[in-house]
């Protein structure tokens, strides 16, 4: 399997809705690898296919809740229903989001507390997952990222100016970016990777 680089905010890609996966089969199955694999190296607690490079309704997810219980799979073709937005002020630690297209940005996302995810597994069996805190809102930044849509896109006035200003910074928002998980230093990818590297002009 290999890890792929990760498209950067500005990339067509990530702006457009996904086409749904019509066969499955070993290309898929290698796809699914491959995205599993940089979701590690990333590292990151989900992945959609669009976020390297491929415009295909599929996501991964992996993630640990605080009582050990690890949530991980595939989807593809989800469907996502929501419940009503939280209310109330959002927290700047607890509704912190980030995203890999995106890295190393974080900003208080407001998002619904819990959402039945249905699709399909990679062996093209029914899914359906009912999924609160976290894990609801892992499925909602995925589920986002197939219609064409960043988190950032969801956030408010203010700090939708913040982000997009942010983002111009590093020098982002335009097509053929990308970032190479394990080589350049972004999301804590790679502690060691060489300031001279891609992941060098990063401002932090
Ligand atoms: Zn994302």
């Amino acid at each position: 399997m290999t890890i792929r680089p990760i498209r950067i905010a500005g990339d067509p890609v990530l702006h457009h809705r996904a086409q749904p996966v019509s066969e499955l089969g070993p290309e898929l199955d290698d796809l699914i690898g491959d995205m599993v694999d940089t979701m590690r190296e990333a590292p990151g607690v989900g992945l959609a296919a669009p976020q390297i490079g491929v415009g295909l309704q599929v996501f991964v997810w992996e993630w640990e809740d605080a009582e050990g219980t690890r949530h991980e799979g595939t989807v593809l073709n989800p469907s996502l229903q929501k419940s009503p937005l939280s209310r109330g002020k959002l927290d700047e630690d607890d509704d912190a989001e980030g995203c890999l297209s995106v890295p190393d940005l974080r900003f208080p996302t407001r998002r619904s507390p819990s959402v039945r995810l249905r699709g399909l597994t990679a062996r093209g069996e029914k899914l359906d997952i009912t999924a609160e805190g976290w894990l609801a809102r892992i499925f909602q930044h995925e589920w986002d990222h197939l219609q064409g849509i960043l988190y950032i896109d969801r956030l408010g006035l203010r700090r939708r100016r913040q982000a997009r200003s942010a983002i111009a910074a590093q020098g982002w928002g335009t097509p053929g970016l990308s970032w190479q998980p394990g080589v350049d230093s972004y999301e804590g990818s790679d502690e060691n990777a060489e300031e001279t590297q891609a992941g060098g002009n990063n401002a932090r």
